[in-house]
């Protein structure tokens, strides 16, 4: 549908006041979240989490459902839980979306957050406890200052987002569980203030190239795996010139980030000592995908140079660290366009539509077909550092474009 009515400015009206009188409070249950380290890897402290967002997803009226990945979980790890809340009358429903989880703090004082007038400091703050905060509030603002909705907005929480997903959202969408009956999709990851309507895709190795060890002094009676290593690198260097010569026709900040990525050695390591044969060397590959690029077809081509390698002599293996699809949404479907009005009404102008440069968990939703855009208070600049924060305006003024969003789309 397009035309007048859909076209017409939003008033960012009594719900953005509403909200703007509970800084203080929003601030308090950003605090309590971010004191929990649910750090991930390993994926701990994730009953404590869910235990306490239940709670506020009760609190808040929403009818909640509990849902646990049994087998999921790795060693060192909690068991994952999953919540969905959902709130309105109804089978359509629009979804917001969270992740509970954050990476490992650089220093344990991460996790007593600090707020400094507008700023809340801490792991977790702005990716993205803060963005998960945004969300409760904006279905409390729209039940206690909103209209009545003709529709459900479905919260769902997850954990192990910062893993790729297993036992998290892959887990819901293998098992039906998510995006039932969605009209779009928010994500609340950190977006700096554009809206990520696209994301690369990912597959990522470690590779592990063998030899045989020997004193240096019997370095004959060796196999040195590292200079077996070295010619591994150097064809897959070859396929990075190749790789990084295609690029996205999505808005990505800078010109050169358009190109698709092959990045070697993010990790590496081997042997036992200077003067030791090394036994064992390994490195890390990150293969990131464009949207206009298949995973299937990149992922047989980057693993049939590793096959090539062993064909040729080298003894290598290889571990499968994540893997994730590419997605995209269109700026123009309905979602897309209110999610825009919504932000040129609390932020004064409307906002750019670009492609994510990491991989996004709108990929679950998209590969349903079910329009889905990230957008949230955050700074990406911050998120995964060791001085992330997020401003508590910002956090108000994204959970108003929550609430907008979901006003017009579901009445
Ligand atoms: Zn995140």
């Amino acid at each position: 549908m397009s035309g007048a009515p859909n076209n017409r400015p939003i008033q960012a009206d009594s719900i953005h006041a509403w909200l703007q009188q509970r800084e203080d409070e929003m601030a308090a249950l950003l605090t309590e979240l971010v004191a929990i380290p649910t750090e991930n890897p390993p994926g701990r402290n994730y009953r404590a989490c869910a235990d306490l967002l239940e709670r506020r997803m009760r609190e808040a009226g929403l009818a909640c459902e509990r849902f646990s990945s049994a087998g999921a979980n790795k060693e060192g790890s909690d068991a994952p839980i999953c919540l969905l809340g959902s709130s309105g009358p109804g089978d359509r429903a629009l979804y917001f979306h969270g992740h509970y989880d954050v990476v490992p703090a650089q220093s344990t004082t991460q996790f007593q957050p600090i707020r400094k007038e507008h700023f809340l400091f801490g792991r977790g703050a702005c990716d993205m406890k803060g963005g998960i905060v945004a969300m409760l509030y904006a279905i409390r603002a729209l039940k206690e200052a909103g209209p009545k909705l003709n529709g459900r907005i479905v919260l769902t929480l997850v954990p192990n987002e910062e893993t790729g997903g297993e036992g998290g959202s892959a887990w819901l969408a293998e098992q039906g569980l998510l995006g039932c009956n969605g009209i779009g999709m928010l994500l609340a990851e950190p977006t700096s203030g554009v809206v990520w309507n696209a994301n690369r895709g990912a597959i990522s190795l470690r590779v592990q190239v063998l030899g045989k060890s020997a004193h240096v002094g019997l370095q004959h009676q060796g196999e040195n795996a590292f200079e077996r290593m070295h010619r591994v690198v150097e064809r897959l260097q070859q396929f990075k010139c190749e790789v990084e010569k295609r690029s996205t026709g999505f808005q990505i900040g800078a010109e050169q980030a358009r190109n698709s990525i092959l990045m070697l050695g993010g990790q590496s390591g081997g042997g036992a000592n200077f003067n030791v044969v090394p036994e064992k060397c390994w490195f890390t590959v990150d293969r990131r995908i464009n949207p206009e690029e298949d995973l299937a077809t990149e992922k047989e081509k980057l693993l049939g140079m590793l096959e090539g390698c062993k064909r040729d002599g080298i003894p290598l293996e290889w571990e499968i660290l994540q893997e994730g699809n590419s997605a995209s949404s269109g700026e123009d479907s309905p979602i897309g366009e209110t999610l825009s009005r919504s932000i040129s009404a609390i932020a004064g102008e409307a906002p750019r539509f670009e492609m994510c440069p990491g991989l996004l968990e709108t990929r679950f939703y998209a590969a349903q077909g079910i329009p889905a855009y990230a957008y949230g208070p955050g700074l990406l600049s911050v998120a995964h550092g060791p001085n992330e924060y997020v401003d508590l305006r910002k956090v108000i003024d994204c959970t108003a474009v929550y609430a907008l969003t979901a006003k017009e789309a579901l009445t």
